[in-house]
């Protein structure tokens, strides 16, 4: 792992730094600190299930907020709060950002989940805790024609785009290989239509099935209740865990939830 973060007080591509419970996948309750990276390899679109949930931080990329130090004084202020959630975006991008938190959270002893599509590999001196990997199937590729949340036309630019790293079965199994711990978290619509593809991704990775955690597509709460009973019947039907987004439940579109 090469490079290093010197000034503690750089603005870094972190977007939103907030205490949160994890809603998602097996630490799921727990109180936790969110740090949001910005920028994404992908453009996810679920058709009736929306766009990503956190499309400023994908689609429409805002820039970097805090420093190492605003996470460090985030701990500080919140000695109660023993777990950290790396998300995006795609944290992935920012390996060395990465590595100076996986540093952070070894030395203070917390329980760091990197949640990640699995575009790409990323090392770290102290191995993640708990990758939390949803892979993208065919279901997430934007549709020729559809307006982004900000009102872009989508075009056969952006598919490419988002089929650029989709799918990378590669650093997907060196990221398993080299950390702590995984679970994969595929997100799921009403009509299922992932779902041969997501069984063929679990039997090349030969993925057991308590590491599968299926999540309802849906950035709102109506979007989400749209997928959300048929996915929780097919997860207690196939022997796969079900999470139930409940921030977008109790919050619906707000951010930094
Ligand atoms: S990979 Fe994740 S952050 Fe990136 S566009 Fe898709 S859902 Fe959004």
């Amino acid at each position: 792992m090469s490079g290093s973060i010197t000034n503690q007080h750089a603005i870094l591509p972190i977007l939103a730094l907030y205490p949160a419970i994890q809603a998602e996948g097996s630490r799921a309750g727990h109180p936790a600190i969110i740090v949001r990276t910005t920028g994404c390899t992908h453009r996810c679109y679920f058709g009736t299930g929306g766009w990503c949930d956190s499309w400023y931080t994908s689609i429409h990329p805002e820039k970097g907020r805090y420093s190492l130090h605003d996470v460090q004084a985030l701990y500080a202020g919140n000695p109660q709060i023993r777990d950290m959630i790396l998300t995006g975006g795609s944290p992935t991008m920012h390996p060395v950002l990465i590595n100076e938190l996986m540093q952070f959270a070894h030395q203070h002893h917390i329980h760091v989940t990197l949640e990640t599509e699995g575009s790409h590999f990323v090392a770290t001196e102290h191995p993640i805790n708990l990758l939390s990997i949803s892979p993208k199937f065919a279901n997430s590729v934007p549709q020729t024609g559809t307006r982004t949340p900000l009102g872009q036309v989508v075009d056969a630019h952006m598919i490419r785009q988002h089929n650029k790293y989709r799918l990378n079965l590669t650093a997907i199994r060196q990221l398993i290989d080299a950390h702590q711990d995984y679970q994969i978290k595929p997100v799921l619509d009403a009509e299922l239509s992932a779902l041969d593809e997501l069984e063929d991704f679990l039997q090349q990775l030969q993925i057991p099935d308590d590491k599968v955690w299926v999540m309802p597509a849906g950035d709102s709460r109506a979007a989400l209740m749209r997928s959300y009973g048929v996915v929780m019947n097919h997860a207690r039907d196939r022997g796969w865990c079900f999470t139930p987004r409940p921030h977008i439940i109790a919050f619906d579109t707000e951010r930094n939830v």
